[in-house]
């Protein structure tokens, strides 16, 4: 099983995983290759579903992280069902993501999903608390590193002079 099958039901799960497909903390990209992108997502590649891939990753990082994003309109095949509600399955794996991320926004939950902001890490999440007031992958990892350098920033300014 692919880590990408493996992201769970939850469509917020599916886009934090592609967007993880990019580790800036290990320089890891599994998007570099037609290979990679095939191994990440269990299924057969082509170049032009790579580009879409990135494409598409570039747009929700930047997105994720609070800028503008990156690109045009999204073309992708997306099935269509009307239901009790309406669902949204898309023909590959990029359309898939981006109907998974159409469906946060359209419930109001694409802005938890969100990229740390330490720039060692940018690594993404979804943030479950009440008030969507997460900021870091980790308070303990991200969220102290940042408070230590704070405050040895603050504690050393008077020494500097
Ligand atoms: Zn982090």
């Amino acid at each position: 099983m692919s880590e990408y099958d493996d992201a769970g039901a939850d469509p917020a799960d599916r886009v934090v995983a592609f967007l993880n497909t990019l580790d800036v903390e290990d320089g890891i990209d599994q998007l570099a290759t037609t290979e990679s992108f095939a191994t990440w997502s269990g299924r057969r590649q082509s170049d032009a579903d790579v580009a879409a891939a990135r494409q598409l990753r570039d747009h929700l990082r930047a997105r994720a992280a609070g800028e503008p994003p990156a690109g045009g309109p999204l073309r992708v095949g997306v099935d269509v069902v009307l239901d009790d509600g309406a669902t949204l399955a898309g023909t590959d794996v990029v359309a898939e993501v981006a109907a998974a991320a159409a469906r946060l926004a359209i419930e109001g939950r694409l802005e938890r999903v969100k990229i740390c902001p330490a720039d060692d890490c940018r690594w993404a999440f979804y943030d479950r608390s009440k008030n969507r007031s997460r900021q870091w992958c980790s308070m303990e990892v991200c969220g102290n590193r940042a408070k230590v350098r704070t405050h040895r920033e603050r504690s050393t300014e008077g020494v500097r002079g």
